[in-house]
Order: C-alpha cells, then sequence, then structure tokens
C-alpha cells in the first residue's frame, strides 16, 4: 500500500493499548471509546478543542477506569486509541452511527461526505486491529480452565435531549441477562440507582463489541455504563475501580452454574433478556 492511502502515520499511536497482557483474572475489559485521539493525517476533523473533549468525542473516565480497575483485578484490559468520531468501534461498520456526520447536535466537518475509500482506510487500521486483538485474547483464554468474562467498560453523560439522567450507572445487555442482573443486583445494595438497559440497551444493529465478542461465544458479559460525572477524576475513578474489583469476582460462582436464563431477576426486579434485538435508541 502507498503511503498516501494509509490513515496511521509514524508519530501516530497504535489503535489500541493493552493493560495486565498475561492477567489471570477471568475478566476481560474491552473500552472501545476510552481515547480521543484523532490520526495526524485528519487534523481535528475540523472540530475545536472543547468538542473534542466533550462526550461526543470519548467515554469521559472511562480510561482511567478501566486501567486501574484492569490492575485491581489482575484483569486484561484493552483500550481504543482513537475518538470515536473517526469510527466507533462499538458500531457495525455498516451501521449509520459507524462514521456520524453529527452528534449531539455537532457537525463533524471530517466526516462529511466520506468515500469508499476513506471508510475502508478508517476500518481497516482502527477498527480491525483492535477487534482481532480482542479476538484472539478471548481464542486463547477460552482453551483455558476458566472461560473468560467480557465487560465492555462505557461511560454517559449526565444530561441528554435537556433532560438529567437519574441513574449512577447501568448495565445493558441483549439476549443474556446473568451477569447484567447479579451486577445490577449488587450495585443497587449499595445504594445506587442503576438502570436495566439505561441509558441504552443493546442491540446487533447498534452494538459490536457484545453481540460479537460475547453473545455468539456463550461469555457471560455485561455492558456497564457509568454516569461521566461519577468518574471524571482520579479519586472518583479509584472509588469506581475499587467497588467493581470488590463486587464482580464474587458474582461468578453462581453464574457459572446456570444456562442463560429467560427469566427475569427476582431479587432486583429487573426485567427478562430480550429473545431478539429489543428496541432501539440514539446512543450517546
Ligand atoms: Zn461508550
Amino acid at each position: 500500500m502507498d503511503d498516501g492511502a494509509r490513515l496511521l502515520r509514524p508519530g501516530d499511536p497504535p489503535a489500541f493499548s493493552v493493560h495486565q497482557a498475561d492477567g489471570a483474572s477471568p475478566f476481560v475489559l474491552v473500552a472501545d471509546h476510552a481515547g480521543q485521539r484523532i490520526p495526524s493525517r485528519l487534523g481535528d476533523l475540523g472540530l475545536p478543542r472543547d468538542e473534542l473533549d466533550r462526550h461526543i468525542g470519548w467515554d469521559i473516565g472511562i480510561a482511567g477506569l478501566t486501567s486501574k480497575l484492569s490492575h485491581r483485578l489482575g484483569a486484561f484490559a484493552i483500550l481504543q486509541t482513537y475518538s470515536r468520531l473517526v469510527i466507533d468501534c462499538n458500531r457495525p461498520l455498516q451501521a449509520a452511527g459507524s462514521i456520524v456526520e453529527s452528534s449531539d447536535g455537532t457537525e463533524v466537518p471530517g466526516n462529511a461526505g466520506l468515500g469508499d475509500e476513506e471508510r475502508a482506510c478508517r476500518a481497516r487500521e482502527i477498527f480491525a486491529p483492535y477487534h482481532a486483538r480482542i479476538a484472539r485474547e478471548l481464542d486463547r483464554r477460552s482453551a483455558g480452565a476458566e472461560a473468560p468474562v467480557l465487560v465492555a467498560m462505557h461511560s454517559f453523560t449526565p444530561v441528554f435531549g435537556g433532560l438529567a439522567r437519574p441513574w449512577q450507572a447501568g448495565v445493558l445487555y441483549q439476549r443474556d441477562a446473568r451477569l447484567a442482573h447479579a451486577l445490577r443486583h449488587a450495585l443497587m445494595q449499595e445504594g445506587l440507582v442503576v438502570g436495566d438497559n439505561q441509558p441504552y440497551a443493546v442491540s446487533d444493529a447498534t452494538d459490536y463489541a457484545i453481540p460479537v465478542h460475547a453473545e455468539r461465544r456463550g461469555l457471560l458479559h455485561v455492558e456497564l455504563e457509568i454516569r461521566q460525572d461519577l468518574i471524571g477524576d482520579e479519586a472518583g475513578q479509584q472509588e469506581w475501580a475499587d467497588r467493581l474489583a470488590r463486587i464482580l469476582p464474587g458474582l461468578l460462582p453462581a453464574l457459572r452454574d446456570h444456562a442463560r436464563s429467560p427469566r427475569g431477576c427476582r431479587r432486583c426486579g429487573a426485567r427478562r433478556a430480550a429473545a431478539g434485538p429489543p428496541l432501539r435508541r440514539s446512543r450517546r
């Protein structure tokens, strides 16, 4: 390939970073929206710094939380380096949200009217190697004694569309609610308000990591959303890392013994997992 066709150039960081590559914990943490870098060839996508810094550019706080949780658990973690505005690594490549021309009222000039080759370039150099690394890790760990458990780490903006969101966290899932409901119950026992497939729900049309890496493999999993104002600084990230590291391992023994259940959770009242794609919601 000639250099003119390449997206990433010397000086641009790799598409992802890994923490605790040999971590013994069964948990595998993925953070699709951890980073906010932009490949040098794309400049600033035509956006001012304050737009790139807000929630449309990345999941605020999630890189710090995920790396801290990785170290507390001794768990493999992979963090995507580039802004979700370059290409969204939690969207199928054919989804409208893969490379957005606008997000939460902000036009993204650098994404306007992209041709197939530019789209393919972003997919080839960012999306593909990131997901290949996750697949390789899950393959390796699935061959071991203890099946891996996928936790997709995300954060959500406290106010969206003029409405303040009441949840401190949310557990998201589609076809298998085992870990999501167990985690929700544990967090609620600590007095937290925890959304059940809120503020978003997982679907094949709008999500990638959970349907592809967890559901297809039959792995225990949850997509976890934390409200951004709670993890905006290091103290908040440490508090949530400590909380999740204390809770998560203890949930597994009871879940390992149960095949995925269509029932809702009798303890916390969470509804049953959908048999197919649930409601589509816009994802912010
Ligand atoms: Zn996210």
